[in-house]
């Protein structure tokens, strides 16, 4: 938290003098060093419970003796891999430090303390960070109240009626996090055909390999049809990479080579490079993870159904439950309990938990503890 006695506020950007900075999960060795404890269970930060491709890490270990060169700033084999999955040019491709930063990089290109920028409540707290730290402003649609659409989702009526003359960004994360609620392919097209050209629209598929659903749209194939169009996707949630840190986005060419202008020369560093490549090919393991989490996810409901909590429907890897309390008490009686999970108040979710889904293992410890803190 920034302290209000800061003797540097006044010097600093209009925008970063209110913000507040993006709140991690809380990390394991942290909890371990505080309770003195082992054996403590992350389900915090939507991290994949099996861990990455083992080729992925033999494919680390094999360059980390490089280190003492840079990497390749134009992740040129990265990029040409990505193009070919998503069957576009790799002049599409924009590679982040993860997909927050590219998510930055487009805040820094098409907003200004003059534009706007639009996205739901309740959608990922990202946003609203990247948009104050460049001075622009948020425009926060309404979501749905369950009455047109489900409870919490994003509305894209609210959302298309809060676009004007000085909006430039649209952020939509589909399937949105905290939520775990997702757009099908009729609806979101829909909406950004209805958009003015002076609008970019961001969606953010960080949990895409997750979704099952028919109905849900593979939007790189949109580019064609809409140049204002900007996917993002990541190699932190299914692919297990959290920790190296890789994103990208799928755009025009023109997009991403504006983007490329304010991207640090050397975001992606050159282990996180060799292992994205690597886990891009290996599907046994997308698959395997997705499975597993179908299974975690059946786990969890069908725990809180025996005690009697509802949830919102997630197609991610991840459920926000309502405790029927404060979530944050609920959250701090799990921490003593060695299992972290995540508050959402800041999400103005106050009783929910949000919950990644864990191994098999690891959902039984966290619903056992679950229900002694909730009894
Ligand atoms: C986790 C997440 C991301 C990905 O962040 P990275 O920077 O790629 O680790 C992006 N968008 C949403 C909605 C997320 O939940």
């Amino acid at each position: 938290m920034p302290s209000d006695n800061n003797k540097f506020l006044q010097l600093v950007a209009p925008g970063v003098r209110a913000l507040q900075p993006y709140l991690p999960g809380k990390p394991v060795e942290e909890l371990e060093r505080e309770l003195g404890i082992r054996n403590v269970i992350k389900l915090a930060s939507n991290e994949n419970p099996f861990g990455p491709s083992p080729r992925a890490l033999a494919a680390a270990n094999a360059v980390i003796g490089g280190i003492a060169r840079y990497p390749d700033g134009s992740c040129w084999q990265l990029a040409a891999a990505l193009g070919q999955r998503h069957r576009v040019d790799p002049g599409c491709i924009t590679l982040g430090n993860g997909s927050n930063d590219v998510l930055d990089l487009v805040a820094r290109v098409f907003l200004t303390p003059a534009h706007e920028a639009v996205f739901s409540r309740h959608a990922f707290a990202v946003y609203p960070i990247a948009v104050q730290a460049v001075g622009a402003r948020a425009r926060v649609a309404a979501a749905h109240d369950g009455s047109r659409g489900p409870a919490y989702g994003h509305d894209l009526d609210a959302m298309r009626a809060c676009v004007g003359p000085d909006t430039r960004v649209v952020f939509i994360a589909n399937p949105n996090n905290p939520t775990g609620g997702w757009l099908d392919a009729a609806a979101l097209e829909a909406f950004i055909a209805d958009l003015p050209a002076h609008v970019m629209v961001v969606v953010d598929e960080a949990y895409s390999e997750y979704v099952e659903q028919a109905a849900y749209p593979d939007t790189t194939q949109w580019l064609e049809r809409f140049a204002n169009l900007i996917v993002t996707r990541t190699f932190s949630k299914a692919y297990g990479l959290a920790g190296l840190r890789v994103g990208y986005a799928v755009s025009h060419p023109q997009v991403a080579a504006l983007l490329n202008r304010v991207r640090q020369p050397f975001n992606v560093n050159l282990v996180a490079q060799a292992a994205a490549l690597a886990a891009l090919d290996d599907h046994a393991h997308i698959a395997e993870t997705v499975q597993g989490n179908r299974e975690g996810m059946r786990q969890l409901l069908d725990g809180f159904s025996a005690l009697r909590l509802t949830w919102i429907e997630s197609v991610g890897n991840f459920v926000a439950v309502d405790t029927g309390r404060t979530g944050s008490d609920v959250y701090a009686a799990l921490l003593r309990e060695g299992v972290i999970v995540r508050p959402v108040a800041n999400y103005e979710m106050p009783n929910h938990l949000r919950i990644t889904v864990g191994s098999r293992e690891q959902n039984t410890r966290f619903l056992e503890a679950l229900e002694k803190v909730l009894s």
